[in-house]
């Protein structure tokens, strides 16, 4: 992270209403994807006859994403062949309908189904296609965004055909892109609460990168996932292993609950970025660590709102809090796909 470019705005007592020039370092590929674009893989696959009905009943557990891919058979199956365009279309005005939230989701759970992460899996079954998915949805971000990092999901997005290492090259080769070397870093997320941390995985993971040729620069390693149910405390030893081994990490901590705040200041002072982190407002002790180790919490006042994490007054007054404390804050756009997608709604929606 380029603390010094994002110090420049983001430090200091006053949020900027409208900045020049705009970081955001917690987006997340699967909740920020271009919906056009995976419509457009998926009507090409409609067309080659490779996706069949019948496959939906096990693809699918989860009943929101069971309905979206019916309806969306159900699309293609109605068009006449002459009407390539309009389909297309109705395709992607479907999965936005879907996917968008219009109110605050029930819970952070009810939010999370609605990333349609289950659905790029199915609909991206080739390095070229999602090397596609992930150049468009670069390419969504206004040239007003000047540094993103953008995490991404590999075991949930890994399949049979593509791999782990195949998921994380297709990432790699696009940010090796000169159109996007110097604009894009990803973050490797893992999720506490599937086993993407155990020793296996980890092992895993970690020979994939080391063979990889990429840079250990580029790499950032996002800890991420259901932190109510599953303490960091849990996980210290694999943290500890991937610090030791020169990776630069970021927590998703602080959303729901802080009890892993402490903790974390504590155990592991060499991680410096941490996504949300809004309960440390309650902490004035925690503040004073947080101030001292130089913690960046990159924010994201409204997918707290839609997530349920806070209510809208809360949500709407977290940035100034964050300055009122001291601390070193950005508003990011965490999921837009569920959210709105231009980041700006964010910066207004904030006091
Ligand atoms: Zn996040």
């Amino acid at each position: 992270m380029p603390h010094g470019q994002i110090n420049f705005y983001l430090s200091g007592t006053e949020m900027p209403k409208q900045p020049s020039k705009i970081i955001d370092i917690h987006t997340h590929f699967e909740g920020a994807i271009d919906l056009n674009a995976l419509a457009e893989i998926l009507y090409n696959k409609f067309r080659k006859g490779l996706v069949k009905s019948e496959e939906l009943e096990q693809k699918f557990q989860n009943k929101f994403q069971h309905h979206l891919a019916k309806d969306l058979i159900a699309i293609y199956l109605k068009s006449p062949a002459s009407q390539q365009s309009t389909c297309l279309n109705k395709i992607a005005s479907h999965l936005k309908k879907r996917t968008v939230l219009n109110k605050p989701a029930k819970d952070l759970r009810d939010f999370i189904s609605h990333i349609p992460t289950a659905f790029i899996r199915w609909t991206c079954t080739s390095t070229t296609e999602l090397e596609y998915l992930i150049t468009q949805t670069l390419a969504q971000f206004p040239p007003t965004h000047s540094y993103l990092e953008m995490q991404f999901s590999p075991f949930a997005l890994k399949t049979e055909n593509l791999t782990l290492e195949k998921v994380i090259e297709a990432f790699y080769k696009v940010s090796e892109d000169h159109k996007y070397k110097n604009f894009v870093k990803f973050a490797i997320c893992l999720r506490r609460e599937k086993g993407d941390l155990n020793s296996q995985n980890l092992a895993k993971l970690t020979q994939i990168l080391r063979h990889s040729g990429i840079s250990q620069k580029s790499i950032k390693i996002d800890i991420a996932g259901e932190e109510s149910n599953y303490p960091l405390s849990n996980f210290t030893g694999e943290i500890r292993k991937l610090i030791d081994s020169g990776y630069e990490l970021s927590f998703h901590i602080g959303e729901t609950t802080d009890r892993d705040l402490g903790f974390a200041l504590e155990t592991f002072p060499e991680v410096k970025h941490y996504n949300h982190g809004i309960k440390i407002l309650d902490h004035p002790e925690l503040i004073k660590t947080a101030r001292e180790r130089n913690i960046h919490f990159a924010t994201s006042p409204l997918s707290n709102y839609y997530s349920g994490a806070a209510t809208k007054t809360e949500a709407k007054s977290l940035p100034v809090r964050f300055a009122k404390a001291g601390l070193i804050y950005s508003i990011n756009s965490d999921d837009p796909v569920l959210l709105d997608r231009d980041l700006l709604a964010s910066y207004s929606f904030a006091n």
